[in-house]
């Protein structure tokens, strides 16, 4: 699997971090883990093959996480190079997700599940595996953020596994989900002293990845506090035992 960051951000618009957007090509075909409103300029920026996108996952339904499907479903009904497009486009979620991509599609008479190729639409339920793609497994897991907030597991054609938790609170039972995964993609919105329970603070992150051990981690969904400090510094003031790779907009990974 190849990982490229769309968005490391939030919410809170940043001049170098998008909001939340991960491009997965797996042995199935191409997989968008959020679709924040940025995501597709960040994947035109990135020269990915945004035209051959395979899969959605939308973890939950705070805009910095779902609002770039208007755009993009915007854009692939009327784009030259999605004319030919016979494969369809598969948007997963779970409760909920079908209700608000028929209300999006309704406003202004948009019509946007009405494409050029077949979209599915899928509400999985949690802890049920299913194939996201062709060969590709996955299980999705509630989180302590909103009511449909779900973290994922993926397991590709040859075996590499990845967990993204998306947004969530302090959850121990995430660790046992992302038990040695090849990549652990944790927020990590506040550095210290958080003032709400639904995101993690850094001292949280560190706890669950030493409790999941994965081969490595990735903190992602940067509040601007992270501006005032180091990244390898607040790491390095903690033993993860393994590597923590701080996200950033562009960063490509080999899974
Ligand atoms: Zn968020
Ligand atoms: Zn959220």
């Amino acid at each position: 699997m190849k990982l490229t960051v769309l968005g490391s951000g939030s919410s809170v618009p940043h001049p170098a971090r998008s909001s939340s957007g991960f491009w997965l090509e797996s042995g199935g075909g191409n997989i968008l883990l959020d679709c924040s409103a940025s995501v597709p300029l960040r994947m035109a920026q990135e020269k990915l093959d945004w035209p051959n996108l395979d899969a959605i996952w939308i973890s939950h339904f705070h805009l910095d996480h779902c609002a770039g499907l208007l755009p993009l479903l915007a854009g692939t009904k009327h784009v030259e190079a999605m004319k030919t497009r016979k494969k369809p486009l598969r948007i997963v979620g779970t409760n909920g997700l079908k209700k608000l991509l028929d209300e999006f599609s309704e406003v202004n008479n948009y019509r946007l599940l009405e494409q050029p190729f077949p979209v599915e639409v899928l509400e999985v339920e949690a802890l049920e595996k299913f194939d996201i793609l062709p060969g590709v497994e996955a299980v999705a897991m509630k989180t302590p953020h909103t009511d449909e907030s779900h973290a994922i597991h993926l397991t590709d054609i040859g075996g590499k596994t990845l967990v993204y938790s998306a947004d969530t609170g302090f959850h121990e039972a995430i660790s046992v989900f992302a038990n040695g995964v090849d990549l652990f993609i944790l927020e990590c919105t506040y550095v210290r002293n958080k003032p709400v329970k639904k995101h993690l603070e850094l001292a949280e992150a560190i706890f669950l990845i030493r409790k999941a051990n994965p081969k490595r981690a990735m903190l992602t969904h940067f509040y601007p506090e992270w501006d005032d400090v180091s990244f390898k510094e607040g790491i390095a003031k903690f033993d993860p035992r393994c590597e923590v790779i701080e996200a950033t907009d562009g960063l490509t990974l080999e899974i």
